[in-house]
């Protein structure tokens, strides 16, 4: 049987990176479960997958911050830019942050299918297992086996299971005695204890807030739903939310205590929310509607509640809902200049199998082709040395 120098399981956004910058002069494999490459890649952003933001920084993960840190030094938001470009891919910048494919998420994917060439690919065939014996690794997978020198773990996480994805990177770190931490829902709505039922009332109208959970604030626009709350601020916020309070400014950016003095409008108008929404906030914090001038000192105190109106949330949508999962392969057991296990030989394991998460906005692809060019580099030092 053939032995590769490189197998790569998962044929998403990082092992096609991955894949792309290896060097040709090693024989590479990729294993993928699915009929077609990059099935999330291709419903990402709305179909038009938000690749990176105008402002990345390790700030915007939750995760061991040195390994992102270096894998952001080494593959940058400018690096990746320019890759983009070299190979036309045309981009545009929504709401001054996020950069989305112009035309289509095809069209990243095309070019990351580009740097398949010369990279046996194996589609339709789910990987069930790996071992190493005699510096040799064995894939075992439904159809056939594979040996390969080394192998890159580009499996993802668990969130979208109807489009393939699985635990299993989690399943072969563990098989390798290799320290993780169990996948979690995240960049997911989240669901509502009794108390706060009223935001199900509002569901389809959005505003923009400011999330505060743990020392995170995340501001943007936050969508009420039939099943909670949820839209881009909520989805960030999920990220650091364990359990516990988080707090909402419905009135981000403004002192609506300062706005009412001398104003002649209804407290409600002067909220300049929708008046479905304001009416809501005011039944929620417990105020009449009235003049502001007629707003007494304990109403004013209630009033200030919504820049800071504080609750639990009861838990969220699930993995089917959940855009990315929390946890994976810890950082320390990694090491940050090749993603390599420090445990086991010529094991890596890159993108969102690795306990490193982005926000919303671009910063999950970030990762997912930072952390592949990484490997994929020094792995072609490897053979030059
Ligand atoms: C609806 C949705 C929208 C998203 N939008 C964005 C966005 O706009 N911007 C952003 O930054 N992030 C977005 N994300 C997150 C982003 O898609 C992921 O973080 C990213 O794809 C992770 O890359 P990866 O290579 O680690 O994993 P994936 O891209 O998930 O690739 C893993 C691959 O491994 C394969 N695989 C899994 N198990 C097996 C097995 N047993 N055998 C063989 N193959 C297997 C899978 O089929 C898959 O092709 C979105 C996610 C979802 C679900």
């Amino acid at each position: 049987m053939k032995i590769y120098d490189v197998l790569i399981l998962g044929g998403g956004a990082s092992g096609l990176m991955c894949a792309t910058h290896l060097s040709k002069k090693l024989s590479i494999a990729l294993v993928e479960s699915n009929d077609k490459l990059a099935k999330k890649l291709r419903i990402s952003g709305g179909g038009k997958c938000n690749i990176t933001n105008v402002n990345v920084s390790e700030d915007n993960f939750d995760g061991e911050s040195e390994l992102v840190e270096y894998a952001l030094k080494k593959y940058s938001k400018e690096k990746l830019l320019n890759f983009l470009d070299r190979n036309r891919l045309e981009l545009e910048v929504r709401k001054k942050r996020y950069y989305f494919c112009k035309n289509s998420s095809e069209d990243i994917i095309e070019l990351l299918k580009r740097g398949l060439k010369g990279v046996d690919t194996f589609l339709n065939t789910k990987i069930v297992s790996l071992k190493k014996e005699n510096d040799v690794f064995t894939l075992k997978t439904t159809s056939t086996e594979f040996r390969a020198k080394k192998v890159i773990v580009a499996t993802g996480g668990k969130s979208y299971e109807k489009i393939g994805a699985s635990e299993i990177g989690l399943e072969i770190a563990k098989s390798f005695n290799i320290a993780l931490k169990e996948f979690a829902p995240a960049l997911v709505g989240l669901t509502l204890q009794k108390e706060q039922f009223w935001m199900k009332e509002l569901s389809g109208l959005s505003c923009y807030v400011n999330i505060k959970v743990e020392d995170k604030i995340l501001n943007e626009e936050m969508l009420f739903a039939h099943k909670g709350i949820s839209g881009p601020a909520v989805l960030s916020a999920s990220l650091y939310w364990k359990k516990g309070p988080i707090s909402i400014d419905f009135l981000p950016n403004r002192n609506i205590v300062k706005e009412l003095e001398g104003s002649k409008k209804l407290a409600s108008s002067l909220l300049g929310l929708p008046k479905r929404l304001s009416k809501e906030l005011l039944n929620a914090i417990d105020l009449e509607d009235k003049e502001c001038k007629k707003l007494t000192q304990d109403d004013k105190k209630k009033l200030k509640y919504l820049h800071d109106y504080s609750f639990s949330p009861a838990g969220n949508f699930g993995f089917s809902k959940a855009e990315v999962s929390r946890g994976g392969v810890l950082a320390e057991e990694l090491y940050k200049e090749t993603l390599e296990s420090k445990k086991v030989k010529g094991l890596h394991f890159i993108g969102e199998v690795v306990d490193v998460t982005g926000e919303l906005g671009g910063y999950n692809f970030q990762w997912a082709f930072s952390s592949a060019y990484v490997c994929a580099k020094s792995l072609k030092l490897d053979i030059i040395n």
